[in-house]
């Protein structure tokens, strides 16, 4: 199986995983023969899924469309930003020795951004 990268970020991510993907394909409508493209498939992490539904509107108007059905997705239940929470806890964690005081120090400082 194929690895994917995250978009934003380029982290690895292998099958199994959590990540959000986002799905593309264009196809001409009204016109015969009708033509499709290739399927693409982006791919983001957790913790660039919730930074960019937290953050404000991209420009573009296919970046927004994206970007709102992303917000859709954290807003509704709380799995991916916990996903996105039990990530970096695993970073920090590896970072700071595994101090349960630094993991949630770092997580909060995480939000504030
Ligand atoms: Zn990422």
């Amino acid at each position: 199986m194929e690895n994917l990268y995250c978009l934003r970020c380029n982290r690895e991510l292998e099958s199994g995983n959590k990540s959000v993907a986002v799905y593309m394909f264009t196809q001409t409508v009204g016109i015969r023969p009708r033509q499709k493209s290739a399927a693409k498939r982006i791919c983001f992490c957790p913790q660039c899924a919730v930074s960019l539904a937290m953050g404000p509107p991209p420009e573009g108007a296919l970046n927004l469309a994206a970007w709102e059905m992303i917000r859709e997705l954290v807003s509704s239940d709380p799995a991916l930003n916990e996903a996105a929470w039990e990530a970096l806890r695993g970073i920090t964690g590896l970072l700071s020795g595994g101090g349960e005081n630094g993991a949630r120090r770092a997580v909060g400082g995480y939000l504030e951004f």
